[in-house]
């Protein structure tokens, strides 16, 4: 499928991405699929909570969707990042790893691309993130079950959050991280259920090797801990969508209707990128499919 047009260029490959490029390949549509090859849960061992797939490593689900999406007629996966999406669905395709740079003008265009992540600013975080460390409570608290946790961040719904996580780990200290989110009732209640808020900034992650050990704070006081949650900052990939009107919430997220249109004709999307929660591999997933069905129907009466 080089020299024709695609009939949807989907952005991302990713679990919405390739469950929709699989639907649409299914409805023998030519699609090209674009991924800059980034996927947000590459530091995760295994994904949980996936129907027939709990515990398999994330570049193993998308290494397989990618082969079963291209087993069909009319698939086409680029590695290239894509740019811009123009008013009359031009995209511009940076290509990466030797790949050449392409600008192709199909009938659809779908945006996958999920978020990217900014996590606190803590010395040696990074290291504990994805094994001990997680923002995905749905994802992972359960494998924290009856440990000594810590719950990092400074978002208006920690309390919120803390209450969840102890539904798993009842052992949990909060930590601000010096940002003012925690009310003083807040704290009580959360006190109610023996858990503690520590307000000092947070400095670094404390571990042996690959074992958290626990968390220091700015006076340099260390509170053990040997497992935790961050709550990082969430940022939707749509810089390259500038030159349309597809609107956004006020985290930059996109506003999709039920069939998960954009406001830009021709423009969808689905996954993480769109306005919604809980961020879940099945939940992007079945969006995928759902959008599928929408562009397959849409582009019969084009
Ligand atoms: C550490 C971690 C652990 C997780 N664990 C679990 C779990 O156990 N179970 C679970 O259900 N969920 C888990 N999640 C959440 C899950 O990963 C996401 O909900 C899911 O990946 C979202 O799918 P998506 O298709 O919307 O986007 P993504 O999977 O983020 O895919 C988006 C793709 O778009 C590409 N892209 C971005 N911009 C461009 C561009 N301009 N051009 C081309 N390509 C682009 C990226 O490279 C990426 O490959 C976890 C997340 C994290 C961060």
């Amino acid at each position: 499928m080089t020299d024709s047009q695609p009939d949807v260029v989907v952005i991302g490959a990713g679990p919405a991405g390739l469950t929709a490029g699989l639907n649409l390949v299914r409805a023998r549509r030519r699609v090209l699929m674009v991924d800059t090859n980034r996927p947000r849960h590459a530091p995760t061992l295994h994904s949980h909570g996936t129907l027939g797939l709990d515990g398999i490593p994330p570049l193993e689900l998308r290494r397989l969707g990618r082969e079963q999406f291209l087993a069909y007629d009319g698939a086409e996966h680029l590695t290239g990042r894509v740019t811009s999406v123009g008013a009359r669905l031009e995209v511009s395709i940076e290509g990466l790893r030797g790949a050449a740079d392409r600008t192709v003008r199909p009938r659809a265009v779908l945006v996958a691309t999920g978020l990217s992540e900014q996590l606190p600013a803590v010395a040696d975080l990074r290291a504990y993130y994805g094994t001990a460390l997680h923002s995905c409570i749905e994802c992972d608290a359960f494998e924290k079950t009856g440990k000594s946790v810590a719950l990092i961040g400074s978002s208006d719904d920690l309390a919120e959050r803390a209450r969840e996580i102890a539904h798993w780990s009842p052992d949990l200290v909060v930590f601000t991280n010096g940002a003012e989110v925690v009310s003083a009732d807040e704290e009580a209640r959360l006190a109610a259920r023996g858990i503690t808020v520590e307000r000092e900034p947070v400095v670094a992650i404390e571990g042996e090797r690959a074992t958290m050990t626990g968390v220091r704070l700015a006076s340099g006081r260390v509170v053990a801990r040997e497992a935790g949650f961050v709550v990082p900052t969430w940022v939707p990939q749509v810089g390259f969508l500038a030159g349309t009107d597809a609107s956004r919430d006020a985290s930059d997220r996109l506003i999709v209707d039920a069939g998960f249109r954009t406001s830009a004709r021709g423009v969808y999307a689905a996954g993480d990128v769109i306005s919604r929660e809980p961020m879940q591999i099945a939940v992007a997933a079945g969006e995928g499919a759902v959008v599928a069905r929408t562009i397959h129907r849409d582009l019969l009466d084009d």
